[in-house]
């Protein structure tokens, strides 16, 4: 059963049948997902939720799949973690972290490629491609494993060797292409015209793709017992994941599931590519595309295709937004890390980095329930902590030398 009605241009409005298509013909506009809210309406509820699976498939009536079945490695329903560690530190009183380092593949991506490969299948698509910065090709070639598909999954050459090994090992095309990675996005576009009946995840069945990414803002809400949050701190990439984190809050309220849609949505960015976050600080009216240059790679796009729409939802919403150095994100990592044991990467890095500067900065006000997305898990960016983690100290096999070391 699916509630979708069909697609629909967020510039123009015009309406499209379910295909696999992501782009106006007459307005070029980005398409989206529509649905049939007073139908589901009557079918669902928080007691019907409640009773699904322990995964993002709890929340199908909300996805655009028939669910017959979906692809599925386990992905969603990841824990929100109370952080009163680093609240106090940061002198908030309610802070969770969202903690989608969890995920099969270690980040949220499983999300977004959960819902986009299931649509794939359904729409008798047989190969999976995508462009990347890690993390995608990483869920890409393991949901494509999975789903017994073909893969073609191109990533920029200089990604690091943890993230290349790590999709890899599945077996699917992995295309190193010597280029950034908005110029392997570009390709892809070029490509996906060619091969039209590929499904290049975030290319031609972005629509669905993108609808993944609503999850987590059920998932907050659900496990806050069905209350919003007051405020949201989110990474941005292509823009895609903030967006959506609203349309999410926004369906619940129009469901009756929880009240009114009041969360202010922050973006958080690594300052050497920060297109966003430099737009919303110098008020202005357009984006303007960078070259990236940060070791947070998997939030690198330069010329992010959701930006507009991203920076439109943090004004609308009365957020904020930051742009952090490297060495702050690093420090995000080594302070979420030891207040409250959760090792993200490097867009986790930037988050909590970002947090920190919306709190001291007073966009976040203390009293505020505020939740931290942490996204993708620390085990994918070691190579970027660098030699700034290693041993306390160094000690001679014997118990005088720890006892010395002991009482320094
Ligand atoms: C892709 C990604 C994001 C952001 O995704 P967009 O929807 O493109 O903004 C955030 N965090 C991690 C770890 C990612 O891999
Ligand atoms: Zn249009």
């Amino acid at each position: 059963m699916s509630f979708v009605e069909g697609l629909s241009c967020r510039e123009c409005g015009r309406m499209y049948p379910i295909s696999a298509y992501n782009a106006c013909e007459f307005c070029f506009g980005p398409l989206e997902v529509t649905y049939d809210y007073e139908a589901i309406k009557k079918v669902i509820s928080r007691e019907s939720i409640e009773a699904g699976p322990q995964t993002i498939w709890r929340y199908s009536d909300l996805l655009p799949t028939k669910a017959t079945p979906n692809l599925d490695l386990g992905t969603g329903y990841t824990p929100l973690l109370r952080a009163d560690h680093l609240a106090s530190e940061l002198g908030l009183r309610n802070l969770y972290i969202k903690d989608d380092t969890r995920n099969p593949t270690g980040s949220f991506k499983d999300r977004v490629v959960s819902v986009a490969l299931s649509k794939a299948r359904e729409l008798g698509l047989k190969v999976a491609a995508c462009p990347s910065t890690g993390n995608l090709a990483n869920s890409v070639a393991a949901h494509a494993a999975r789903a017994g598909m073909e893969a073609y999954i191109f990533v920029p050459a200089n990604l690091e060797h943890n993230k290349i090994a790590m999709s890899a090992i599945f077996g699917g095309n992995l295309i190193a292409v010597d280029g950034n990675y908005d110029q392997v996005n570009r390709l892809c576009a070029e490509l996906a015209m060619i091969h039209d009946n590929w499904a290049f995840v975030n290319v031609n069945v972005r629509p669905y793709y993108a609808e993944g990414s609503k999850t987590l803002a059920f998932e907050v809400v659900e496990q806050l017992g069905w209350q919003l949050p007051d405020h949201v701190v989110v990474p941005i990439a292509s823009g895609s994941q903030l967006t959506k984190i609203h349309k999410g809050f926004n369906e619940l309220a129009t469901l009756g599931l929880s009240e009114e849609n009041h969360v202010r949505i922050s973006g958080a960015q690594a300052l050497g590519c920060s297109p966003v976050a430099q737009a919303f600080l110098s008020n202005a009216d357009y984006i303007t595309p960078v070259k990236p240059d940060t070791i947070a790679k998997s939030l690198a796009i330069g010329n992010p295709a959701d930006g507009w729409y991203a920076l439109e939802t943090i004004r609308k919403t009365g957020g904020g937004a930051a742009a952090v150095s490297d060495e702050e994100l690093l420090e995000g990592i080594r302070l979420l890390a030891k207040t409250e044991g959760v090792f993200a990467e490097t867009a986790g890095g930037v988050t909590i980095a970002s947090l920190v500067k919306l709190v001291s900065s007073g966009v976040i006000k203390p009293d505020e329930t505020v939740v931290a997305y942490i996204t993708g898990n620390g085990l994918k960016t070691i190579e970027a902590l660098g030699d700034k983690v290693g041993p306390t100290t160094t000690i001679s096999p014997n118990i005088d030398s720890f006892e010395e070391f002991l009482h320094r």
